[in-house]
C-alpha cells in the first residue's frame, strides 16, 4: 500500500466510523427496535441489522467509487472543527494542495478568501447548531497560489445530529465556463482585431456621455472615419496587411484620445469617435485637423511606406442630433457626402442636404409606380416668331403630378430617372405621348406646328434610342417635320460615334435637331461645324441678364451671329419681359420662347390657343 493508498484507507476508515455512528443511531433509534423484545425478535433484529449494515457497506463503496470516478469534481470532507478529513484528486487539481498538504488544515485557512472567512465560520456553526443548511452557490475560492477559482459548490452534512458532524463540499470548476462567458461578453462588446468597442457598445457609451454633456451643458463632436480604398489595400496586399493597417490606425487614434473621448470600430474600415466639450466651430476644426494628421505619416505595409487617406463626416451635438443613434447616423451621412468628393474629404452634416437626400430617395421609390399610375403628362410651350409673333413650334415638357401631392418639377426628377435608369421607359413614354398628341392635332386640322421633345444624354446611352424614336414616328404615320428633338451640347460631345451616325441620318432626313442650353456646356464652338444640328437655343441665363449686363448681351449677340453664319435657326428661351424681347428682335433672333408669351400648358389649352379662342399676347403686337 503506498502513501496515498494508506491515506485513502485512513480517510475511508474515519469516514466509515463516522458514518457508522450515524447509521448506528438510525438503527438503534429506528421504529422497529425495542429493548423489551423476545429472543426471536432479538435474532430477527440482529439479522435485520446485518442486512442494513451490508446495505450500508455497499452504499459506502458506491459513494467512494462515485467520488473517485469524478476527477473533475472536487470533494472535501471537514470535521466539526472544519479540519480536512477527506480531500480527493479533484480537490488537488482545483485548489493546488495535495491531500497530504490539506489533511488536518482548517477550511478557512486553506481555500477561503479573507473576505469570506467570518461568514463561512458562522454558516458552518449555524448548520451544526441550528440546522441551517448552507445553500449551493457559485463562489470564488482561493487556490494555493492565491488566485481565485470560480466554483459551483454544494454542501452536505453527514452525522448532522451527532457530536461528530461532517461537512462535505462538492465543488465543480466553473473557470472554463466563466472564461467562455467573458470571451462571449468581450466578443459582443469589442472588436476582436483592434480591441476597440464595437458599434453597439459605442452607441451605449455615447448615450451615457451625452447624458453627462446634457447635465453639464457641454457640446460634443461625433466623427465618422472611413478609410479610402481599403478594399484595394486588402485585395492587393492581403488581409494580414489590411489588419496591420487597422491596428496601426487604432494605435494612432488612441494616441490622440483624451480620457473622456470615445473611439470605436464600427465596421471593417470604419471608425467612429466622440469628443465631448466641443462648442464652437474652431474647436471642431481643430479636432478634425488632429484626426487628419493621423494620416500624415505613411503606413508601413508589406515593408513599404504607403500614404493612406480617409474621408471624415462630422455631426455635432446638440445641433445635428440629440441621441447617439442620430448623431452616428448623421456623421455617417456627412461621411458619405465626403466620399463623393474623393479621397481625404471632410464634410460637416447639414440638415438641408440630408433632407434633400431623403426626398430624392422617396422620389426615386415613387417614380416607377408613378409611370404605371399614369401620373405623368406633357405640357407644351409655344415658340413664336420674333418677327411675326406667330406660333411656330411647341416644346414638350414633362410634368409629374403625383396623385397624393404637389407637382414635381422635371429639374428634380429627370436627374433621378437618369440615375435609376428609368429615363429609358420615361423617354419612350414621352415620345409615344408626343406622337399621339401630334396625330390628334393633325386630325383636328392643326398642320403647322412641330413638337420638339427633350432627349437626355442617358437616353442615348442605349444604342437603339434614336432608331426607336424613328420607329415610333413611323408607327404613328408621322414624318420629320412633325417631331423634333432637343439635346444639350454636352450630350453631343460625350456621344459615341454610333449616336452621331444616327443623328446624322436624322439630320439628312430633315429632322429638326436643336442644341439646348447653348452657352452653358463646353462652349467650344468648333464642334458646331461637326455636329448635325439645325438650331441653337440660347440659354435662359444670358437672356435674363442681357438688358443689364453687357457681357451677357455680347454672348447673346455672338451666339445669334454664329448661329446664322452656320445656317442655324436661333431660339431664345426664357424671355420674360419686353426689354429682352426688344433686344432679341434688334439682333434678329428667329424664335422666342418664354413666359412673356406663353407658359408651358396642357394640351387642352394649346387646343384652344391654336383654335384661336385664346387672346394673343400683347407682346405680339408690340
Ligand atoms: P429645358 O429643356 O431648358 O426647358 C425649359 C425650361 O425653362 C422649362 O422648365 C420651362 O418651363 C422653363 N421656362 C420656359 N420659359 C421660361 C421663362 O420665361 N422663365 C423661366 N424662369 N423659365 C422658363 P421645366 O419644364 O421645369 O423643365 C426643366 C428641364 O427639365 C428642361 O429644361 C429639360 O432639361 C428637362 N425636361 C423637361 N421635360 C423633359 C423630357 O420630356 N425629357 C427630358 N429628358 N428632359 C426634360
Ligand atoms: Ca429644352
Ligand atoms: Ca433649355
Amino acid at each position: 500500500m503506498n502513501i496515498r493508498d494508506s491515506r485513502h484507507h485512513k480517510d475511508s476508515e474515519r469516514l466509515k466510523r463516522n458514518r457508522r455512528k450515524f447509521s448506528d443511531t438510525l438503527v438503534t433509534n429506528g421504529p422497529n427496535t425495542s429493548s423489551t423484545a423476545g429472543t426471536d425478535a432479538h435474532d430477527a433484529d440482529k439479522q435485520e441489522a446485518e442486512i442494513v449494515r451490508r446495505q450500508y457497506l455497499e452504499s459506502e463503496q458506491r459513494f467512494r467509487a462515485l467520488l473517485e470516478s469524478l476527477p473533475k469534481v472536487a470533494v472535501q470532507g471537514y470535521d466539526r472543527d472544519r479540519r480536512v478529513i477527506y480531500w480527493n484528486e479533484g480537490s488537488t487539481r482545483l485548489y493546488g494542495y495535495t491531500a497530504e498538504e490539506a489533511q488536518g488544515q482548517l477550511l478557512e485557512d486553506l481555500i477561503i478568501p479573507a473576505f469570506m472567512r467570518d461568514e463561512v465560520i458562522q454558516a458552518h456553526s449555524a448548520w451544526i447548531e441550528e440546522g441551517v443548511a448552507i445553500p449551493a452557490s457559485e463562489l470564488e475560492l482561493k487556490h494555493k497560489t492565491g488566485e481565485l477559482v470560480s466554483v459551483f459548490s454544494q454542501h452536505l452534512m453527514l452525522n448532522e445530529h451527532t457530536d461528530s458532524p461532517l461537512l462535505f463540499c462538492v465543488d465543480v470548476d466553473l473557470s472554463s465556463q466563466k472564461r467562455a462567458h467573458r470571451d462571449l461578453e468581450f466578443a459582443t462588446r469589442f472588436d476582436r482585431l483592434t480591441h476597440l468597442p464595437n458599434r453597439q457598445s459605442f452607441e451605449t457609451d455615447l448615450g451615457s456621455l451625452l447624458d453627462a454633456c446634457r447635465r453639464q451643458g457641454h457640446g460634443l463632436l461625433t466623427l465618422y472615419l472611413d478609410i479610402d480604398h481599403f478594399v484595394e489595400i486588402n485585395d492587393a496586399l492581403g488581409y494580414d496587411q489590411g489588419d496591420r493597417l487597422l491596428i496601426e490606425l487604432t494605435r494612432r487614434l488612441k494616441e490622440c484620445q483624451r480620457v473622456t473621448d470615445l473611439v470605436s470600430r464600427v465596421s471593417s474600415d470604419e471608425f467612429v469617435l466622440a469628443f465631448p466639450g466641443v462648442h464652437l466651430a474652431p474647436d471642431a476644426r481643430r479636432i478634425v485637423r488632429h484626426i487628419q494628421n493621423v494620416f500624415r505619416e505613411p503606413f508601413v505595409l508589406d515593408e513599404r511606406e504607403r500614404q493612406v487617406t480617409a474621408c471624415l463626416g462630422v455631426a455635432l451635438f446638440p445641433e445635428n442630433g440629440e441621441s447617439s443613434r442620430e448623431l452616428i447616423r448623421n456623421a455617417d451621412v456627412a461621411k458619405n457626402r465626403a466620399k463623393l468628393e474623393g479621397r481625404g474629404a471632410v464634410r460637416f452634416f447639414q440638415q438641408k442636404l440630408h433632407d434633400e437626400l431623403v426626398r430624392q430617395h422617396y422620389l426615386l421609390a415613387r417614380l416607377e409606380e408613378a409611370l404605371d399610375n399614369g401620373e405623368f403628362s406633357l405640357h407644351y410651350q409655344p415658340q413664336v416668331s420674333a418677327a411675326s409673333g406667330r406660333i411656330e413650334n411647341l416644346e414638350a415638357l414633362l410634368r409629374w403630378q403625383p396623385a397624393d401631392g404637389p407637382t414635381i418639377s422635371p429639374g428634380e426628377f429627370i436627374p433621378l430617372a437618369e440615375r435609376s435608369g428609368l429615363i429609358h421607359r420615361l423617354g419612350d413614354w414621352v415620345i409615344e405621348e408626343a406622337c399621339r398628341q401630334q396625330v390628334e392635332w393633325r386630325a383636328k386640322g392643326f398642320h403647322e406646328h412641330r413638337i420638339d421633345i427633350n432627349v437626355s444624354g442617358r437616353q442615348l446611352v442605349r444604342p437603339d434610342a434614336l432608331k426607336r424614336f424613328e420607329g415610333s414616328l413611323q408607327r404613328h404615320g408621322l414624318a420629320a417635320r412633325d417631331i423634333g428633338i432637343e439635346l444639350t451640347e454636352n450630350v453631343l460631345i460625350e456621344a459615341d460615334e454610333t449616336v452621331i451616325e444616327d443623328l446624322r441620318r436624322l439630320y439628312h432626313r430633315g429632322f429638326h435637331i436643336a442644341l439646348d442650353d447653348f452657352g452653358t456646356g463646353y462652349s467650344s464652338l468648333s464642334y458646331l461645324k461637326h455636329f448635325p444640328v439645325t438650331a441653337l437655343k440660347i440659354d435662359r441665363s444670358f437672356i435674363q441678364d442681357a438688358p443689364t449686363q453687357p457681357k451677357d448681351r455680347a454672348i447673346m449677340e455672338g451666339a445669334i451671329l454664329i448661329g446664322h453664319r452656320l445656317g442655324l435657326e436661333v431660339v431664345a428661351e426664357g424671355v420674360e419681359n419686353a426689354e429682352q424681347l426688344s433686344l432679341l428682335r434688334d439682333m434678329h433672333c428667329d424664335l422666342i420662347q418664354g413666359f412673356f408669351f406663353f407658359r408651358p400648358m396642357p394640351a387642352k389649352e394649346i387646343d384652344r390657343l391654336l383654335s384661336g379662342f385664346m387672346p394673343s399676347h400683347e407682346g405680339l403686337s408690340s
